[in-house]
Order: structure tokens, then sequence, then C-alpha cells
């Protein structure tokens, strides 16, 4: 309970930090906007909480970045003074804005991304992210939980967001990974020289004392989350499989230092033994989650830990194998050839238990702005399009620590709102296709 109380806590701060950049903004124009904008938005149909019934034509109404309230019937702008915008979405399905819990918003997987650490700098790499947080807000991403980038252009981009000076959804942050030497999150297959780099080992942490050190400097850094590879991983050159990299004691070292610093850790696991230490050591979402077997569903049950699927991650990785089959060396290619094919039975295994399920895609290896891609592998493996949409609202709000502030449209919370044509519960591809987003009360694109 005062674990839970801290989180909900560091959250408030969170958005608070959030809410007053944009009063600091709001100020410039204090002469023009004395008072908050009131948009009225039309909705043919609106699933305001998903897990509910839509309702049909509804209006939403939104003063300045929140939501003042939920309408039946198209209300007319002539019912208010001053100033009103309407936005026509009659014709549309309106849902809460989208939330993917794993994301890699700083690179895209490329021939040349492997490269890039020791080709490009923190400046480069934070205005190139610009581009790709654009491309996820305009897909209609309004939130992005961001577990793993090199150097400082994350928290840049975050803070740049923030500011008002970038586009781009909010960013929760987890700077970098945090990886024992060798391990899944650390560098691989250069001269020794270059392993040297500082920058590349920012994260790397072994032993109890190591290891709490590492997540505390993230959280200096500004980390708003804390990342940990609990076992090896696909995408690392290195044939060291995919089972647990973390000792018990490492797990558990970095679990309670973050908790003490009121964040939650997001551990990326692909084989069983890795991640049922994970979950035991008290870990708040299990990543990729590739091997799970009946003693994981009872650990995720007693914990109440997340699963976070990255299915798009899995399929890509294979798609590219069968495209480029050089673009990998062997260590990697054995890999994906065991883990990919297997995400799908074990999420859908998980999801039957009744495993709490969060939306993530590891974008970063998929292209950015194809996140919406996700859903309908969720769906194939057994998801219902209900759940799929819950997944990616109400259960990754929660599992941000953001539930009172995001994920569903209900008043008080930030107008983070999407459209789409046609119903996503009849064809859950509808939201690869979003034509409108608003994020925090600002129209971002209208098709
Ligand atoms: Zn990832």
């Amino acid at each position: 309970m005062i674990m839970r109380l801290a989180v909900s806590l560091i959250s408030l701060a969170l958005l608070s930090g959030v809410f007053d950049s944009g009063h600091a903004l709001a100020e410039h124009h204090a002469g023009e906007h004395a008072e908050a904008q009131l948009t009225l938005i039309h909705c043919g149909s609106l699933l305001a909480i998903p897990g509910q019934d839509p309702m049909s034509k509804a209006t939403i109404v939104v003063r300045g970045e929140r939501i003042d309230g939920l309408r039946e019937g198209f209300v007319s702008a002539r019912e208010f003074d001053g100033a009103v915008t309407v936005v026509d979405l009659r014709d549309s399905f309106v849902l809460p804005g989208m939330i993917d819990c794993h994301t890699h918003i700083t690179g895209e997987m490329g021939p040349g991304s492997r490269t890039e650490f020791v080709r490009m700098n923190d400046a480069q790499v934070a205005l190139r992210a610009t581009t790709y947080a654009r491309a996820t807000l305009e897909a209609g991403f309004t939130t992005i939980r961001n577990v793993g980038s090199r150097g400082s252009s994350a928290f840049a981009l975050r803070d740049a967001i923030n500011q008002g000076y970038v586009v781009g959804p909010r960013i929760l942050c987890a700077g970098r990974s945090i990886s024992p030497t060798g391990g899944h999150g650390d560098i691989h297959g250069f001269r020794e020289g270059l392993l040297k780099l500082p920058t590349a080992f920012q994260g790397t942490a072994d032993g109890v004392d190591g290891c709490r050190k590492a997540v505390r400097a993230q959280v200096k850094r500004g980390a708003d989350v804390i990342k940990l590879t609990a076992t090896g991983g696909v995408l690392s050159q290195t044939n060291a499989g995919t089972d647990q990299q973390f000792f018990d004691d490492e797990l558990k070292a970095i679990v309670d230092t973050a908790h003490s610093l009121g964040r939650k850790v997001a551990a990326h696991a692909h084989g069983t033994t890795g991640l049922n230490a994970a979950l035991r050591a008290g870990v708040d979402s299990i990543e990729h989650g590739s091997f799970i077997d009946d003693e994981s569903i009872s650990l995720f049950k007693q914990s109440g830990a997340y699963l976070v699927p990255t299915l798009l991650a899995g399929k890509t990785v294979l798609d590219v194998m069968d495209e480029k089959p050089d673009m990998f060396p062997a260590s990697v290619r054995d890999k994906a050839a065991y883990v990919g094919p297997a995400m799908m039975g074990s999420f859908g295994k998980a999801y039957r238990a009744g495993v709490k399920i969060a939306f993530g895609t590891d974008s970063g290896v998929s292209v950015h702005g194809t996140n919406a891609e996700e859903f309908a592998l969720m769906v194939e493996a057994g998801m219902s399009e209900a759940d799929a949409i819950q997944s990616a609202t109400e259960g990754s709000a929660k599992l941000c620590g953001l539930w009172d502030e995001i994920g569903s449209i209900e008043y008080g919370k930030f107008a983070d709102i999407v459209a789409v044509s046609g119903d996503p519960m009849e064809d859950i591809t509808e939201l690869e296709r979003v034509r409108f987003v608003m994020r925090s009360g600002n129209v971002i694109k209208s098709d």
C-alpha cells in the first residue's frame, strides 16, 4: 500500500510538472487567451471509458487541456459564452488517446542503426527523435513509456515536449536499461576501445551495490521509471541465450531501490527462469514475456504485475530475417527463430488465465507510427477487440501510474482524444488509420 501511495505521489508530481510547463506557456499568450479555450467535439460514436459500451451521438466538452464533461447529443456552441471551437466527428468513432508502454523513441532498427552510437551525438539523436515523436502522436499514441535509450536524448525530448518546443506524446522515460556487464543491454561485438566508451556503459551494473547505484544514477538523470534486462534478448549480438542474466539478489536490489525512490520497474524478460525470478523480485511489469509457464501466471497474479507483450517486435524481427537474412549475425537469428514464434502463444495463455495486460510494441524495432499494428496481433493471439483497446488505455494508464489523468474520456482528465472511421470493436485495424488526434486539448491532426 505504501509503495502504491508513493508511486501515485510521484505520478502527481510528474504530472504537475507537465501541467506547470503548459501553464508557463499559456502565460506567454495571456492577452489573447485569458480564459481557457473551449472546444466541443461532436462524436458519432464515443467510447469514453473502454470496457463500457460506446455512446452514440455525444459531445465532449474540452476546456483548455482538460475534459470538462460529456453531454448527450450534439450540443450547440450557442449554449456557451465567448469563443467556442466545434470539432465535427459526427461520422467517426471516438476513443481515448492510446498509450504505448514499450517504445525506444530515439532510434529505429535498420542496416546502420548498430553503429549509430559511434557516429551520432546525443543532439543529433534527439533532433531525429522529434520526427519519431510526431509520427507516434499522429498515429494516436498520446502517451508513451520509453524503456531504454542511450545518453540524454530521450530526457531532452521528453522535456522539450513538456515545455512546448516540440510536438509529441507525453513521455515517461527510463533512461538507460539496467543490464549486467555483458548482458542484453550492454554493447557487444566492437573492438575493445569502443566497448569502453563510458556512454555505452551507463546502466551496466553488477552485484547488489552496483545495481543499487545504477538505479539511483538513472533517477538522478531524470528517469520516471526503471527498466532492467532480467534475461538475454534477441537483438543483442551475443550468443548468451535468452534466460536469466541478473542474479536474484541483483534483481531484488534493483526493484527495492527503484521502489524506495517511487519508481516502477519494467523488466525485459523472455526465458521462464529469469521471468519468474523478476516477478518474485517484485517488478511491476514483464516486457515481452515470451516463455510464460503456470508458475509465472500464479506469480503475476500474486504480485499484480502487468504483462506488456510486444508481439509486433517478434513479428518485425522474423519479417526482416525473411527479407534481409544478412542483416543479423547467426547469434541473433538463432534467438529470433525460437523467441518470435513463442511470444503469441505465451501471451494468449497469460491473457486467458487473467493476467493483467498493458499495451506495448517495442517501437524502434518496428517503425515509429505503426504502433497500432500490435492490436491485430493481440486479437490474432486470442484477445477480444474490446480487451485489446482496454489494454492500450486503462491497462496502460494504470501501469504508468497515470489512471487519474489519462486512459479514459472523463471529467478532469487530460483531453487526449483520437478518432477513427469505423468501429474498432468490429475491425481492430481501424486503429491503424487514426484520422483525428487531440493531445492535452490541442488538435494535432484532423483529416
Ligand atoms: Zn524494448
